[in-house]
């Protein structure tokens, strides 16, 4: 195998390594996904991280820095179904005694990957383009993240197990319980580990916020399950030592994490609702006001998906409506 030079690999503790993967970058800037081993008598990985491939090379060439093989993987569990933690699970089925393991929702729909995939990525295009049909450039830079993220037309998985809330996976001395936490996405889980206080939290959790793509006709974010999300997970932080995210660091201060994000999605909430209330407004109205800048593509796509998941959350709860005047849609107080 070739040496590949944008992995990392870390061996946090005797029974847990990190593999970071690139699956994005714009100019010099990458974005990592993060994959959990974890070594016990049954190798388990948490996600699986981008597709690379087709054999999923990253992935094994990482394992082996590791002194594992991928041959030797009992079970693979997605936190969810998101290309950027599932792809490189994709196409590595030829690994019979592997078992590939996600949220019971998602079952039917991600075991036909490509098509799942195809079917978000024209359900995003639609609805933005849609929003953004004024501001022809941002679409097409928001069309360029969407096009290098949902990357996969083509693919299948057969899951063989399909988790349900409280469930607990065990792996010889450890036991892991899953944790229904959707809100990213409708299939989210978080895994808690009683022995070591461990939470790994997908994208549910990260170190600064979550990242929202909007409701996606049901395939994307929802702040009301969010939100609830955030409740039902605190009662695991008190006891939690460490908490692993499928992006950027461990995170190990969060004394008021749930709080502090709650916080954030009402103040965004409540400057979208004031914007709204002074003058009636357009997606990229709102984005201006929410975020006057942004550092690069894939951040911009990131904040329109937050603006939108919040927007349709006010429009659920019936505060504010949409109307189109002449292309643009417009967001005005109920
Ligand atoms: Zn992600």
């Amino acid at each position: 195998m070739n040496e590949i030079n944008d992995i990392y690999v870390d061996r946090l503790y005797p029974y847990l390594a990190l593999i970071r993967i690139p699956y994005f970058s714009s100019g010099l800037e990458k974005s990592f996904a993060n994959i959990f081993l974890i070594i016990d008598e049954e190798l388990t990985l948490i996600d699986a991280g981008p597709y690379t491939n087709g054999k999923s090379e990253k992935l094994c060439f990482a394992l082996k820095k590791l002194g594992f093989d991928i041959k030797d993987i009992s079970r693979i569990i997605y936190t969810h179904s998101h290309p950027d933690h599932m792809g490189g699970g994709i196409g590595i089925d030829e690994y019979k005694g592997m078992r590939h393991c996600i949220y019971w929702e998602a079952k039917e729909w991600v075991e036909q990957y490509g098509e799942y995939v195809s079917l978000v990525k024209s359900i995003a295009k639609n609805i933005f383009h849609e929003q953004l049909v004024l501001y022809p450039e941002v679409v097409s830079m928001y069309f360029d993240v969407i096009d290098h993220f949902w990357n996969l037309s083509s693919g299948k998985i057969e899951i063989n197990e399909a988790l349900h809330d409280g469930d607990l996976i065990s792996t010889g001395k450890f036991k892991f319980k899953i944790i229904s936490t959707p809100g990213h996405s409708p299939w989210d889980i978080s895994l808690w580990e009683e022995k070591n206080a461990l939470l790994f939290s997908g994208d549910f959790l990260l170190s600064k916020s979550s990242t929202l793509t909007g409701g996606l006709n049901g395939f994307g974010s929802d702040l009301i399950s969010y939100e609830s999300s955030i409740r039902k997970i605190h009662e695991y932080l008190d006891k939690t030592k460490c908490i692993f995210p499928a992006h950027g660091p461990s995170i190990t201060s969060f004394s008021n994490l749930t709080g502090s994000l709650a916080a954030i999605v009402k103040e965004r909430e409540n400057k979208i609702f004031k914007t709204i209330s002074l003058k009636d407004s357009s997606m990229m109205d709102l984005m201006k006001a929410v975020y006057p800048s942004f550092e690069s593509v894939i951040v911009l796509a990131r904040c329109l998906g937050i603006i939108l998941t919040h927007l349709e959350k006010l429009e659920n709860e019936a505060k504010i409506y949409r109307y189109k005047n002449g292309d643009e849609v417009r967001f005005a107080l109920a």
